[in-house]
C-alpha cells in the first residue's frame, strides 16, 4: 500500500471516528456508533498492517490472531457486571503499551541521527510518552482491584500525599530535562529508569487515595488518560491516526470526567488530589437510625395497581441480580394498565458511566421513558410510588441532610418525596460508598428484601 493511500486512508478512518463518538452520545444512534467505530478501526489497521512503515507482517498477524482470540473469549466471558473492571484493565494495556514504545523508540534511536532540536524533541516525547503510560498502567490496576473488591475501595491517606504527588512530578519533570539535555547514553537509562519507577508509584498513589463514591471519576480520568497515552505512542511512531485517535479519546474522556464531577458537586482537582470527603466524616454506621418497615411482593403488587404515577430508580443492584428484563416487563404490564411508568437514573448510578442506560437498553425499555436525574428529580413530589431497584448511595438523603457525610453535597435521586418508596435489596448493607442510608428508615419506605430479579419476577407474577 502506497503512502498516499495510507493517508487517505487514516484521513477516512479519523473521520468514521468522530462520527463513532457523535452516534454514541445518544441511545438512538449509539448502534450505529459503534459500528463507525468498528469500520473506522479495521480501516486503520489495515492502512497500518499493510503500509510502507510494517515489515514483519506475518508475525503482527500471528500476534493479531493470538491476541484476538483471547479479546473475543473474555468478552464472551464477561458479565455485564464486570464490565467496569474489564474497562480499567484494558486502560492498563493502553498505557503499557506506550511504555514499552516509548522503551523501543528510546533504544532504536540512533544518537546524533536528528537535528539538534527535533532529536530534543523526540526525547522529550519518549519520555512524556512513558510518564504517561507509566500512570495509566497501574492506576488502571489499582481502579480494576477497587472495582472488583480485591482492594478496598477505601482511600489510602498517606500522609503528606499531595507532597508525595508534587514531588513526583517536581522529580520527573528534572529528570527529563537531565535525559535531553545529557550527552550520555547511560545517564539517559538512568534517568528513563528512575522515572519509569517514580511514575508506576504515581499512577498507584493516585488511584489508591480516591476512593468510595468518587471512583466514577477515576474510571473516566484513565480514560482519558489511556487516551493521552495512545496520542503520546502516535508522536513517537510518528503515526498521525494514532495522534488523532488517542486525542479524541483523551479528550473525549475528560470531557466524561467533567461530566462525572458535575453530577457529584465535586471539583476535577479536589477529587484527583484525592481523599475527598475522608477527614472526619461519619459514614452514619455509628448514628441510630430507627427502625425499617419489611414489605411482600404482594403488597407492592397491589400497591402499584392503585398507583397512577410510577418512577423507577435502578442502581448497580439491578446489574447484579440481571434484573432488568423482568423489570422491563413490569414495566408494559403497569403501562399497559393505563400507570404512567418513568425511569430515573443517575448519573454515577451502577459501576460505569451510562451502567444502566446499557441495561435497560438491552431490556428493551423505550428510550422516551428513560430520564436523566435533573429531568425527574422535581417529579417524585407528584410520584405514588418509587421501586429503588438494587440503588443505595444514589438515592442516599445523607448527601443532602449531613454535611458529615463522604457523599455531602452529591446530587442525588430525590426518591423519598414521593408518596410511597420500596426498596428492592438484600440486606441493609450499605453501597460502594459505604455509607448507611437514612432513607430506609423513613415512614414513607418500605423495604423489599431478596435478590432484586426474584423480587420483581414475584411481584410481576402477583400482578
Ligand atoms: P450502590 O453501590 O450504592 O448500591 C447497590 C445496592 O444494590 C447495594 O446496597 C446492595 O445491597 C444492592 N444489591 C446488590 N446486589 C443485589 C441483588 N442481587 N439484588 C438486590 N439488591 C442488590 O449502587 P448505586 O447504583 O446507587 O450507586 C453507585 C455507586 O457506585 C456510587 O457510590 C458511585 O459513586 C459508585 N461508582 C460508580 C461508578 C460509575 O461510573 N457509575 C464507577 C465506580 C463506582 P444488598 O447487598 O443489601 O443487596
Amino acid at each position: 500500500m502506497s503512502g498516499g493511500l495510507v493517508t487517505a486512508a487514516y484521513i477516512v478512518a479519523a473521520i468514521l471516528f468522530i462520527f463513532s463518538l457523535a452516534g454514541l452520545s445518544k441511545h438512538e444512534t449509539s448502534k450505529q456508533g459503534n459500528i463507525f467505530g468498528v469500520v473506522g478501526m479495521a480501516i486503520a489497521l489495515i492502512a497500518t498492517i499493510f503500509g510502507p512503515d510494517s515489515s514483519n507482517v506475518g508475525w503482527i498477524i500471528v500476534a493479531m490472531v493470538i491476541g484476538g482470540a483471547i479479546g473475543v473469549y473474555l468478552a464472551k466471558k464477561v458479565e455485564m457486571t464486570e464490565m467496569p473492571e474489564l474497562v480499567a484493565v484494558l486502560h492498563s494495556f493502553v498505557g503499557l503499551a506506550a511504555v514499552l514504545v516509548g522503551f523501543n523508540s528510546f533504544i532504536e534511536h540512533q544518537p546524533g541521527s536528528m537535528e539538534h532540536v527535533m532529536e530534543n524533541i523526540h526525547l522529550t516525547e519518549v519520555f512524556l510518552g512513558i510518564f504517561i503510560g507509566a500512570v495509566t498502567f497501574t492506576g488502571s490496576i489499582v481502579a480494576f482491584g477497587k472495582l472488583r473488591g480485591t482492594i478496598s475501595s477505601k482511600p489510602l491517606m498517606l500522609p503528606s500525599r499531595h507532597k508525595l504527588n508534587l514531588a513526583a512530578l517536581v522529580v520527573s519533570f528534572l529528570l527529563m530535562v537531565w535525559f535531553v539535555n545529557t550527552g550520555s547514553t547511560s545517564v539517559q537509562v538512568m534517568c528513563v529508569l528512575l522515572m519509569t519507577i517514580i511514575a508506576l508509584a504515581f499512577g498507584w498513589h493516585l488511584v489508591a487515595s480516591i476512593g468510595g463514591a468518587d471512583m466514577p471519576v477515576v474510571v473516566s480520568m484513565l480514560n482519558s488518560y489511556s487516551g493521552w497515552a495512545a496520542a503520546a505512542a502516535g508522536f513517537m511512531l510518528s503515526n498521525d491516526l494514532l495522534i488523532v485517535t488517542g486525542a479524541l479519546v483523551g479528550s473525549s474522556g475528560a470531557i466524561l470526567s467533567y461530566i462525572m464531577c458535575k453530577a457529584m458537586n465535586r471539583s476535577f482537582f479536589s477529587v484527583i488530589a484525592g481523599g475527598f470527603g475522608t477527614d472526619g466524616s461519619s459514614t452514619g454506621e455509628d448514628q441510630e437510625m430507627g427502625e425499617y418497615r419489611e414489605t411482600t411482593a404482594e403488597e407492592v403488587a397491589e400497591q402499584l395497581k392503585g398507583s397512577s404515577s410510577v418512577i423507577i430508580t435502578p442502581g448497580y443492584g439491578m446489574a447484579v441480580a440481571q434484573a432488568q428484563y423482568p423489570v422491563a416487563e413490569i414495566t408494559a404490564k403497569l403501562r399497559a394498565m393505563g400507570v404512567k411508568v418513568r425511569f430515573g437514573i443517575h448519573p454515577v448510578a451502577g459501576r460505569l458511566p451510562g451502567h444502566m442506560n446499557v441495561l435497560l437498553a438491552e431490556a428493551k425499555v423505550p428510550y422516551d421513558i428513560v430520564l436523566e436525574m435533573d429531568e425527574i428529580n422535581d417529579d417524585f413530589a407528584d410520584t405514588d410510588t418509587v421501586l429503588v431497584i438494587g440503588a443505595n448511595d444514589t438515592v442516599n438523603p445523607a448527601a443532602m441532610e449531613d454535611p458529615r457525610s463522604p457523599i455531602a453535597g452529591m446530587p442525588v435521586l430525590e426518591v423519598w418525596k414521593a408518596q410511597n418508596v420500596i426498596v428492592f435489596k438484600r440486606s441493609m448493607n450499605t453501597g460502594y460508598a459505604g455509607v448507611q442510608n437514612p432513607l430506609f428508615f423513613k415512614d414513607n419506605t418500605q423495604m423489599l428484601f431478596g435478590d432484586a430479579k426474584a423480587s420483581v419476577e414475584a411481584i410481576l407474577r402477583a400482578l
